[in-house]
């Protein structure tokens, strides 16, 4: 049973979640396997093997096969089974290890990757997300959600199967907190959403920008954390893919097709974390649109981050989004 504990030196809640531990990892074990031996006989997220997975929530389906599903994870390191409850631990707090944690399967196929996806598979995956973010937004006791794909084992994926998780949290986490009180005290003072200026900013800078279409801006942050980070942001004032309609899913796996296509030309199979960021369950009202922007972070694994990021919080980039920017372009 995984639970929350309350660091008060650093002020924010930390999951401990020992079930974690049991996972499979068919990507650590790779170099094991034996020469002919096909690992995917054993993938329980492949066409043909839905019993070996939790019951599932969703699936969207076309000619009468799936064509990505959603399932609790079988691993999860918080349970909707249990009942929210801070409690008392001598000196210390803790939280019972209440939320929800599911697993998009993207894809039945179990050697397709998000850059061998086309739009139509975009298009799905999306979909079935923002059915999911509709559906626990339903749900009260949730203030957060964490959406998020670890691709390869350098971002902290242990299945080879393409897939993308989803974690609920019944509070928002210190960053989220923080993020989303100066989100709103940016628009107080300007009137505008902070993501829209600087969105505005570096279209005016111009030398980070890879592509846009009339819904979407994808590019390069000035100030990225990682080596060939790249951010797609809404240019509608659209908060959260509970707001999309089906022409905004469109426009938006049409450009995330277009970076990924690029990403694989330019880098391979390189490991990165995606982030899907749209504003939080708590204090969402109408008014949210007016300061929260949807926004996508790809953040690629190329090189590793070290003491002196734990210690100092700031990262390193050994390349200039300017330089990878122009990297990307080059692809098309
Ligand atoms: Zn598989």
């Amino acid at each position: 049973m995984s639970e929350f504990r309350y660091c008060k030196l650093e002020k924010e809640w930390r999951i401990f979640a020992p079930e974690r531990l049991k996972r499979p990892n068919d990507l650590h074990n790779k170099k094991e396997i034996h020469p002919g031996e096909l690992i995917h006989d054993k993938c329980p997220f492949d066409m043909g093997k839905e019993e070996f997975t939790p019951n599932e929530i969703t699936r969207i389906s076309q000619d009468g096969e799936w064509q990505c599903r959603v399932v609790p994870n079988l691993y999860n390191a918080l349970s909707i089974n249990v009942q929210p409850k801070s409690q008392r631990d001598g000196f210390f707090e803790k939280f019972t290890g209440f939320g929800a944690h599911e697993v998009v399967i993207e894809t039945p196929f179990h050697d397709k990757q998000i850059w061998d996806y086309d739009y139509n598979d975009l298009l799905n995956y999306f979909t079935i997300i923002q059915q999911r973010v509709i559906s626990l937004k339903k749900d009260n006791r949730f203030a957060y959600l964490s959406i998020f794909k670890n691709q390869g084992e350098n971002a902290g994926a242990s299945m080879s199967h393409s897939h993308s998780q989803i974690i609920a949290l019944p509070f928002l986490p210190k960053n989220m907190k923080e993020e989303n009180a100066y989100k709103k005290a940016y628009y107080e003072e300007h009137k505008r959403a902070l993501l829209d200026d600087l969105v505005y900013e570096e279209l005016e800078h111009g030398k980070n920008i890879i592509s846009q279409n009339s819904e979407f801006v994808l590019y390069c942050p000035y100030a990225s954390e990682f080596a060939f980070e790249a951010k797609i942001v809404s240019k509608k004032k659209l908060s959260s893919l509970s707001e999309f309609s089906r022409s905004d899913l469109s426009s938006l796996s049409d450009i995330v097709n277009e970076f990924f296509t690029a990403y694989y030309k330019a880098l391979g199979e390189v490991p990165f974390n995606m982030i899907i960021k749209n504003a939080p369950y708590e204090e969402y009202t109408e008014s949210t649109k007016n300061y929260f922007r949807f926004n996508i972070e790809i953040k690629p694994r190329i090189y590793k981050q070290a003491g002196f990021e734990l210690d100092s919080e700031i990262p390193i980039n050994v390349m200039l989004p300017e330089e990878a920017t122009k990297i990307y372009k080059e692809t098309k």
